[in-house]
């Protein structure tokens, strides 16, 4: 059985006192007891956080890594460092990383090989823009997207894996998928995974929805058979909100 897990990715928004606070909000929250709670924050508010929170279920993300663990890549961030400051999973491939900073398909694997090496745990986005769904090209980039990336990882990398479907047209849009194409995606990529890593990782790896996911569409995504939670973005900056979609299942 899948984990149903609520991301909220922040982006690069918040002030580290902002961030705290929000992270305080959402900790001291009556939590459910099956939803994994994940905060994605800046690497800035990392350390901060560390101090703060970690506590089961509120675990603490970084939204990108990169491939060493050392040495000179100025600017760039180091996964063993993330795990030293106690991050336990990292978002590779959000959209955003992958047309702004053309972040191709083997660096994406090679990150995520990075971030299972000092045991972090990657949340691999995949998802396609309007063009290529207008074009009826959708199921076919999604599937070259994981192809490419995630499944070049062993079975045992890709048990800690999650898979978050981020339609790049829902993305902080207000647009959001209707139920039904979720669903209907969510049900491709599992199948993907049953092809490739037979029935059992595909009934147990959790996948995400995200795009535009609200307090008032997520009890209806959620409740799809192949929607185990979601990686929220404006939402989760709002305690509220947060709270309110980590309590839709
Ligand atoms: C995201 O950035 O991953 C995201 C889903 O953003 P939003 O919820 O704002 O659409």
């Amino acid at each position: 059985m899948a984990r149903k897990v609520v991301a909220g990715n922040w982006k690069m928004n918040t002030f580290v006192s902002e961030g705290i606070e929000l992270a305080n909000k959402i900790k001291v929250a009556d939590l459910p007891s099956d939803v994994d709670v994940i905060l994605a924050a800046p690497y800035t508010h990392l350390y901060a956080l560390q101090r703060e929170i970690i506590s089961y279920p509120v675990f603490i993300a970084a939204q990108n890594c990169h491939t060493h663990e050392s040495g000179a890549f100025t600017g760039e961030i180091s996964p063993i460092v993330l795990r030293d400051l106690g991050v336990t999973q990292v978002i590779i491939g959000h959209s955003e990383r992958r047309s702004y900073f053309n972040e191709s398909y083997e660096f994406l694997r090679d990150k995520m090989i990075a971030a299972l090496k000092v045991g972090i745990n990657p949340i691999f986005c995949c998802g396609e823009d309007l063009g290529i769904r207008e074009a009826g090209k959708h199921k076919e980039l999604i599937a070259e997207q994981i192809k490419s990336s995630l499944f070049q990882l062993s079975d045992s990398q890709v048990k800690k894996c999650i898979i978050a479907y981020e339609p790049v047209w829902a993305i902080g849009t207000g647009v959001t998928a209707s139920p039904e194409q979720a669903q209907e995606m969510h049900a491709f990529i599992r199948s993907l995974v049953a092809d490739k890593f037979g029935p059992e990782m595909a009934q147990n790896i959790s996948i995400l929805y995200g795009g535009s996911v609200k307090p008032g569409n997520a009890k209806e995504l959620f409740s799809q058979p192949d929607v185990d939670g979601g990686l929220i973005g404006g939402a989760a900056l709002d305690a509220d909100s947060f709270l309110s979609i980590i309590n839709s299942f």
